[in-house]
């Protein structure tokens, strides 16, 4: 999409800390970083959302999850722990409509969910 933030960081229109890319997905460094590691697993093709996510997208929804593993194991987050976030629509806290795999970690996460 043509605005999209995150369609345009995949199309090279914006910098980005780019940690892993092949034709499907990229991950990033998240420009808000709300622990020592976060990182945003995106499926290159624009679903704006999980909830827009049909059938035929299970194959892309697999990989995402597993390169979100990937690389959860690849910053060190598999002793300690991590969370793996996708946030849906304005109550679920999602603020780019692409969707997206939270990867956070680094530190110990507080269970509040406000
Ligand atoms: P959401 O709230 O939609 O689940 O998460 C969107 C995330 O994208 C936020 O954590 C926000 O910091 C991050 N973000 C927004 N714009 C940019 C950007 O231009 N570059 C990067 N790397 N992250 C972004
Ligand atoms: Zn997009």
């Amino acid at each position: 999409m043509k605005t999209c933030v995150f369609c345009r960081i995949i199309r090279g229109e914006l910098p980005s800390t780019t940690v892993y890319e092949d034709d499907e997905l990229i991950a990033i460094r998240d420009i808000q970083p709300q622990a020592p590691t976060h990182i945003l697993v995106i499926p290159k093709r624009h679903i704006p959302s999980l909830m827009s996510a049909e059938e035929g997208d299970v194959e892309i929804l697999g990989k995402l999850l597993y390169r979100a593993r990937l690389i959860a194991e690849d910053e060190g987050l598999k002793a300690k722990g991590a969370r793996f976030i996708i946030n849906h629509g304005k109550h679920g806290g999602q603020t780019v409509d692409h969707l997206h795999l939270h990867v956070v970690g680094g530190k110990q996460l507080s269970l509040t969910l406000s």
